[in-house]
């Protein structure tokens, strides 16, 4: 199948342009070889002798699935000539010269190692996706490609990007343009917005069942929880169909969060007289190319997770794909033979509704990370506010980011990043929880910390679902943890973590306990590397072993609590007195409630604890706050006395992030002890 791939017709070219350019911008159809052939091409042409080929990708699955086709193709074991590196999980060798990782993880490399200099090569790939790590790095190569400008390679590849628009940013450097070899497809519209988009696409997959001939049908959810209803609705429709189809057919969900063995099934093509329905997320649209589909049913939607950086609150909405979305997924129908897109909405919305190209995430996402990031690194030409970006940021988020920085120590009053700063860039973590680990240290409960943030780094929750009305014939195994797990879900996962820890690792445990083992073997896993980073870091030994034993864990609970209030200095809330419910502190007020699935328990009036801190702060269908732990006053009152001090526009050098957007101080009510009950929000 290899040799038909579009881009190897263009071997010599891209060689000959990649020796007499530095940074060469490569467009191609999804589908054309990018991602598995252009670091072979390079190999075989030499360019792995003096360094090793780089190819960044915005997602981890990607990362992983495209290293395991490449070093099959090589007949070599993968992490050995082909590895793959993603957040907490590093598999290559010394023998690695094509190494798959994430944008994320290539930053990080570039902490300890500016100028990047065992890569001969770095493809940055899947750049259309704009994610904010590749917009990053953007930025980056355009620096690196001058100081290291004699062995330095750089390749930007994309499936849709604007050419011209990262030829300008790179000195017009030369765009190649591999031409597909789409077939065509036909784009039939609905011609009415349908009221649920799982109800038509479910119709829509049934009737191509029956009536259209063989060819793999891939359906375009927004999530994992669609994905799931869609899937068992499949199946069950297909089934039962009567004078149905004479085909049989497999029904596969494909997103992000699949275990690797359930996501590679997507690979193996139909087996005779078999149709799949491959029901995925945005995932297919450009980032994993599935072979073998000929139908398309395209929803009109996606998941997109949105930052406000007025109210430090994301929400997850379900929004309108644009246009560059739709035509993608209606190409996917023609990879094979001509194909059939049905789009679930009129042709009016593509035309009129739909956003020309989707809005990059360094637009929409929390920047504080990325922030502390670019200001621990040891270049003194790069600054936040001249760096150069494909897109820059607004000047209100990068406020917010300075602020949230500020509240959490990592940067002094003029915008300077601080010791605990440097040192919390140094964790592969979000900043609140890097802050936690680094004064869990200070206050003595370190192992309880490292716990905690492993367990929150892990890709799904790790508390046990609470299901309605099987709570008492269910046994409960958590139901003797020790006092303290009312104090909220850091507490919680913490005690969950060491009563496994007690059970000696068992996956039965978990499995009794209605938890993730593969979940919980990756917090594991992470803590230990965790672990290691904070010993390196470190002057002398620490002594994370001996307290996870100790006895007295009600001082310990307290003093991780301690350490949760400095990390999550910027996202305090205190509960309202005459409301059901907590208000923000530091942000424009915002009115928020306990998530339902939270174990912060009462006390005996009735009241929730006064302030708590929280890990998110999320719209779903209203404010929710996730992943809370109740903290004490005079914790708090020091955080507010700093926020009073603060002056945003000093913190950014004074150099232009308007006054207007500070954040505005909210007095704090002072205790709300005794008075209108809050409680937490009912289920939703
Ligand atoms: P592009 O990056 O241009 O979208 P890719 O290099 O990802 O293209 O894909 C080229 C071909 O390799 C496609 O036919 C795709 O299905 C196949 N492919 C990619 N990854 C895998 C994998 N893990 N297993 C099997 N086939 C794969």
């Amino acid at each position: 199948m290899e040799s038909t791939l579009p881009i190897l017709k263009f071997e010599e070219t891209i060689i000959e342009t990649v020796d007499k350019n530095p940074v060469v911008v490569i467009i191609g159809e999804t589908g054309s070889g990018k991602s598995t052939q252009l670091s072979q091409i390079l190999h075989r042409h030499g360019h792995t002798k003096h360094g090793t080929i780089a190819v960044t990708q915005p997602r981890r699955v990607a990362a992983v699935s495209v290293a395991r086709r490449v070093a099959q193709e090589l007949g070599v074991r993968l992490g050995e000539e082909v590895g793959y590196a993603i957040r907490f999980e590093d598999r290559t060798s010394e023998k690695t010269c094509i190494k798959y990782l994430t944008d994320g993880c290539l930053l990080r490399e570039s902490l300890s190692n500016p100028e990047l200099k065992q890569y001969s090569v770095i493809i940055l790939d899947e750049a259309h996706e704009r994610s904010l790590n590749t917009d990053i790095l953007l930025g980056l190569m355009k620096r690196l490609v001058k100081t290291r400008s004699s062995n330095l390679k750089v390749l930007i590849t994309s499936a849709t990007l604007d050419g011209t628009k990262v030829s300008r940013f790179f000195s017009t450097c030369p765009v190649l343009t591999v031409p597909g070899k789409l077939f065509p497809v036909e784009v039939l519209y609905s011609s009415e917005s349908s009221t649920s988009f799982l109800e038509s696409s479910l119709k829509t997959a049934l009737d191509i069942h029956i009536r259209e001939p063989p060819g793999d049908v891939l359906i375009f959810m927004t999530g994992q929880d669609d994905i799931e209803k869609m899937v068992s609705k499949l199946e069950e429709k297909v089934l039962s169909l009567e004078e149905g189809s004479c085909m049989d057919a497999i029904i596969l969900p494909l997103h992000g969060s699949l275990p690797p063995e359930m996501q590679v099934r997507v690979f193996s093509p139909a087996p005779p007289n078999c149709r799949r329905f491959i029901v995925a997320t945005n995932i297919a649209e450009t980032s994993l190319t599935v072979d073998g589909v000929v139908y398309v049913i395209d929803s009109g939607y996606v998941k997109q997770r949105q930052y406000n950086p007025a109210t430090g609150m994301y929400s997850l909405d379900i929004v309108q794909i644009s246009k560059v979305q739709a035509d993608q997924r209606a190409g996917r129908a023609g990879r094979t033979c001509p194909g059939k897109c049905y789009r679930l909405y009129p042709s009016t919305v593509y035309h009129e509704d739909f956003l020309d190209v989707t809005i990059p995430e360094i637009q929409r996402s929390s920047l504080a990370g990325t922030v502390l990031y670019l200001k621990s690194l040891d270049l003194p030409d790069i600054d936040i506010l001249t760096f150069d970006f494909l897109d820059p940021p607004s000047r209100e988020s990068l406020g917010d980011a300075l602020k949230q920085l500020y509240l959490i120590d990592a940067i002094d009053e003029s915008g300077l990043i601080t010791d605990v700063g440097q040192r919390m860039a140094e964790l592969p973590l979000e900043p609140s929880l890097s802050r936690t680990l680094i004064e869990a240290n200070e206050l003595g409960c370190l192992s309880q910390a490292l716990t905690v943030t492993a367990m929150l780094s892990a890709e799904t929750s790790l508390l046990p679902t609470r299901r309605k009305g099987t709570e008492k014939k269910r046994k409960n195994p958590l139901s003797d943890l020790p006092d303290g797990s009312g104090w909220g879900d850091h507490i919680q996962l913490l005690q969950i973590y060491e009563k496994w820890d007690q059970a000696n690792y068992d996956p039965q445990w978990c499995i009794e306990n209605d938890l993730q083992v593969r979940g919980m073997k990756f917090t594991k896993d992470v803590r230990k590397q965790l672990c290691q980073l904070m010993q390196k870091m470190a002057e002398g030994p620490l002594d994370v072993q001996s307290n996870r034993k100790q006895k007295e864990s009600g001082q310990a609970y307290r003093r991780l609590r301690r350490a949760l209030c400095t990390g999550y200095g910027n996202q305090l809330a205190e509960r309202m007195i005459h409301h059901n419910g907590y208000r923000t502190l530091g942000y424009t007020s915002q009115l928020a409630q306990v998530h339902p699935s939270s174990v912060l328990e009462m006390d005996e009036d009735g009241c929730l604890p006064d302030y708590v801190v929280y890990h998110e702060l999320i719209t779903t269908s209203r404010p929710f706050m996730r992943n809370v732990c109740a903290v004490e006053m005079s914790w708090v009152m020091p955080i507010l006395k700093k926020l009073e001090k603060l002056n945003v526009n000093k913190l950014s050098g004074g150099s232009g992030i308007t006054e207007e957007n500070e954040a505005r101080v909210v007095e704090p009510l002072g205790s709300p002890k005794n008075d209108a009950v809050a409680s937490k929000a009912p289920d939703d």
